[in-house]
């Protein structure tokens, strides 16, 4: 392990700590069931900004390692994005909307 390794291996702590209760060995973390980093992004725990830095370090490390495989695991990725993560980035949009707007009428409040 080289000192990169040791720096992301940090980076994503958070993860790799839930990674090892994943129901699938290798699982993506994308939308298998039992995946606990899913569970973890749910109850936010995780950021799912940190999940897909996850998945993005994960889809290099591939690609250092096997070409080929990066290439499969490329495509399998994109259709592992699922309604379901995809579900979990707009919820987390739409609290980021309700609070920004929380914010702008406390503002308006404040003004008049
Ligand atoms: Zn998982």
């Amino acid at each position: 392990m080289n000192e990169i390794d040791i720096q992301i291996e940090k980076d994503f702590s958070n993860i790799i700590m839930y990674e090892n209760d994943c129901k699938y060995r290798n699982c993506t973390h994308a939308s298998e069931k039992g995946c606990a980093v899913l569970e973890a992004v749910e109850k936010g725990i995780i950021m799912v900004a940190d999940l897909k830095d996850y998945h993005k370090y994960l889809r290099n490390q591939l690609f250092l390692n096997n070409n080929i495989e990066y290439k499969k695991s490329k495509e399998k990725f994109k259709l592992k994005v699922s309604k379901h993560f995809k579900t979990l980035i707009d919820n987390q949009k739409k609290e980021v909307k309700e609070l920004e707007e929380d914010i702008r009428v406390a503002e308006q409040e404040g003004e008049e």
